[in-house]
């Protein structure tokens, strides 16, 4: 299972991804939390992505990038796939992971979006804020990564319905019921071959086809 997940922030993508990865036996590639990680132990790259991370807004392309390109690499060397959550949230990002992952043969099956809507998504990073001492959660901080999400993320995930792959599921309720919906959908027992080329005309979101292959089959 080669997967990247897209959600607005206060979305649960971070729960998702982990139960996720964990049924299919696939890393969890976090940005958030391996640059959270970073900040903590205070690396160059932390000291790097903090100012851009306390103020709601991306960090550079290129630390990101490289981050991802060396955990995707070690997925392959391991023979795995991989959950990548949080990563791309850009049309330009979304570009680098796929020359990324086309250079070692990891383009992803599936580009899950889960959809919540921005007063809910405010609702839940408030009380995550206040359970979990975010710094980077403060209400004023919270609506302006919503808006960056719509403004750059969202176009990404048109770019992934386009090219034939989306998997869009509602959000809303609690993490066990997202967790059964998004199951339901990436267990479908007949996928189409996912790793043809854009296609152009196809919808927004991948119904069953009669042709097997989202876990196997695709080598680039
Ligand atoms: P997250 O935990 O995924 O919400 O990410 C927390 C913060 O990390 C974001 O608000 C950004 O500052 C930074 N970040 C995570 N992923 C990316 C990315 N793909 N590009 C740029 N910044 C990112």
């Amino acid at each position: 299972m080669r997967l990247v997940l897209i959600a607005p922030p206060g979305a649960g993508k971070g729960t998702q991804a982990a139960r996720i990865a964990a049924r299919f036996g696939v890393p969890h590639i976090a940005t958030g939390d391996l640059l959270r990680g970073h900040v903590r132990q205070g690396t160059p790259l932390g000291r790097a992505a903090r100012a851009s991370m306390d103020a709601g807004a991306l960090v550079p392309d290129r630390i990101v990038r490289d981050m991802v390109g060396e955990a995707m690499a070690h997925a392959k060397a391991a023979g795995v796939g991989y959950v990548l959550d949080g990563y791309p949230r850009t049309r330009a990002q979304a570009r680098a992971v796929h020359r990324t992952a086309a250079g070692i043969g990891m383009t992803p099956h599936v580009a899950l979006h889960l959809r919540v809507d921005d007063e809910e998504a405010v609702r839940r990073m408030l009380a995550r804020a206040a359970a979990e001492h975010r710094p980077d959660d403060t209400e004023s901080v919270i609506r302006r990564r919503l808006k960056l999400y719509h403004e750059v993320t969202r176009p990404v995930v048109e770019g992934y319905a386009e090219r034939g792959i989306l998997v869009s599921v509602d959000g809303t309720g609690t993490a066990d019921q997202v967790t059964a919906r998004v199951l339901e959908r990436l267990e479908e027992p007949a996928w189409p071959t996912i790793c043809t080329p854009p296609l152009l005309s196809r919808p927004a979101t991948v119904e069953p086809a009669a042709t097997p292959g989202l876990m196997t089959g695709c080598s680039t």
